[in-house]
């Protein structure tokens, strides 16, 4: 580990929204709030079913817009706020805890809760109101094509562009609350690690022996995130 570094890059999973008293959403068992997976969150569903699959995310809403965020997104926060480096942060996570933390610089690679993007020309819908078969796009005003901006099993994820420059280019490679199981999220630490950070994994208990991460710190994140980033911000002002 070094004393300093230029460029920091958080991957966020499931984990830390837990503390925030969110449920683990597709979960191996593959359902997802007590919904088959494969009702909910693919592209033929949507265009079998379109009502019920936006009841769905929906129905969702009001308990991702009452969630709080937690320790650690606020120690993110402050990471950004007090470290003279650029973090960023790739989330798994469609809430938008990060964003409640006052964080910057988040890229929702899954999607998030509270957008819906038009099939017919790709322009993202902001809302946290109720996206149904009749919501027209503001852009093209086609109506019924709206989808939750959720990535559907089968889907690409979201900024992978980005998420590759900046797996390229950042020296530190944090991953917190992740299974370390699905890829292509689980092959991140691999290049961050092949294009030289050190890597530090964070989770509740050993979940992997992936072997590309320098560090394994295990317990709460909301009490081991606050810890690691004033042991960051100490060093730099002990340098
Ligand atoms: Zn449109």
């Amino acid at each position: 580990m070094k004393d300093k570094y230029n460029r920091i890059l958080i991957l966020t999973g499931s984990g830390i929204s837990a503390e925030s008293g969110l449920a683990t959403f597709r979960s191996e068992d593959g359902l997802w709030n007590k919904h088959r997976i494969e009702d909910v969150a693919t592209i033929e569903a949507y265009y079998k079913n379109q009502d019920y699959v936006h009841d769905f995310y929906n129905n969702m809403k009001p308990e991702l817009w009452n969630a709080r965020p937690n320790e650690a997104h606020l120690a993110i926060t402050k990471l950004q706020q007090e470290y003279p480096a650029e973090v960023n942060i790739i989330t798994q996570n469609i809430d938008t805890l990060h964003e409640k933390a006052k964080s910057k610089n988040v890229y929702h690679i899954h999607g998030q809760i509270n957008q819906a993007v038009c099939m017919n020309c790709g322009h993202v819908l902001e809302t946290w109101s109720d996206v149904t078969s009749e919501t027209q796009c503001a852009n093209c005003s086609t109506i019924g094509m709206m989808k939750p901006n959720i990535v559907f099993f089968g889907e690409n994820l979201l900024y992978m562009d980005k998420v590759e420059k900046l797996l390229h280019t950042s020296d530190l490679f944090i991953s917190i609350g992740t299974s370390g199981q699905v890829f292509p999220a689980a092959g991140f630490v691999q290049t961050a690690k092949y294009y030289g950070a050190d890597t530090v994994e964070f989770n509740l208990e050993p979940t992997s022996n992936n072997f590309y991460f320098d560090k394994h710190i295990m317990g709460k994140a909301s009490q081991t995130i606050p810890k690691f980033v004033e042991e960051l911000i100490q060093k730099i002002k002990g340098s």
